[in-house]
């Protein structure tokens, strides 16, 4: 009784406010969005790369491989995010990773929970792993964000979470300026998975907030299925896109 009174009394007081336009509307999506904001959200659709997931700009036509799964296939079986990285997605998840929101990584992890993906069954998971941080970041910052959005997902669909198996034993500098082959070589050997027999034919969901040009969950997924994982899945929240 009282806690719902405290409740009520914090919202009149501190109203639930839109992440972007930060008015109070009747209802928020997911507490993150109103309405008009969340409309303005890019949610991937088909056509995309049925492998990597990247939508094609063209929104005619129908699902074909993107050039770079042809030219160099990656080594997870699929990934899938939910909208592109750019507008208010952009925004809030640099609030949520930057400006310590981390009460934002439930919506946030929701979004990801509600959506559904063409040609990836979640439900055929039986783990869910986070992208680790290396501990130096992981102290500055405070917290990991894609464990935030993997202990949504976990919860979600009910499908076990493990975020202490995969660790990033290498700290390696901030990838934002870097093209594909630097990422690659920056990345190489920054993780190892600390208990084997725990991956061990695992139908592993790697999950992380961007998906940027795949290297780091390239990488990340090579480690699982070199430790015995049956196989590895990507789903990120947020999908960089070139030109669509
Ligand atoms: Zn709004
Ligand atoms: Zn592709």
């Amino acid at each position: 009784m009282l806690k719902e009174v405290l409740r009520d009394l914090a919202d009149v007081l501190f109203p639930p406010r839109c992440q972007s336009c930060r008015t109070v509307p009747e209802k928020l999506i997911n507490d993150l969005f109103c309405p008009a904001c969340e409309e303005k959200i890019r949610y991937i659709r088909t056509p995309l790369c049925p492998a990597c997931g990247v939508p094609f700009a063209d929104s005619e036509g129908s699902d074909h491989l993107c050039g770079d799964c042809l030219m160099a296939p990656k080594p997870f079986v699929v990934a899938r995010s939910v909208a592109t990285f750019d507008g208010i997605l952009l925004e809030a998840i640099h609030a949520f990773k930057y400006h310590n929101k981390t009460g934002m990584g439930t919506g946030l992890g929701r979004m990801m929970t509600g959506d559904s993906y063409t040609g990836m069954d979640i439900q055929g998971y039986t783990m869910i792993m986070p992208v680790p941080l290396h501990i130096r970041r992981l102290r500055e910052r405070g917290f990991n964000q894609s464990l935030l959005l993997a202990k949504a997902l976990s919860e979600g669909y009910a499908i076990p979470l493990d975020f202490l198996s995969l660790r990033r034993e290498r700290d390696t500098p901030p990838q934002t300026t870097m093209g594909r082959k630097e990422r690659q070589a920056n990345i190489k050997g920054a993780f190892d998975v600390a208990d084997k027999e725990r991956v061990r034919n695992q139908h592993v969901l790697l999950i992380d907030d961007v998906y940027t040009t795949g290297s780091t969950l390239a990488e990340c997924t090579r480690v699982l299925l070199n430790s015995g994982a049956a196989q590895v899945g990507v789903l990120t929240l947020a999908r960089a896109v070139k030109d669509v």
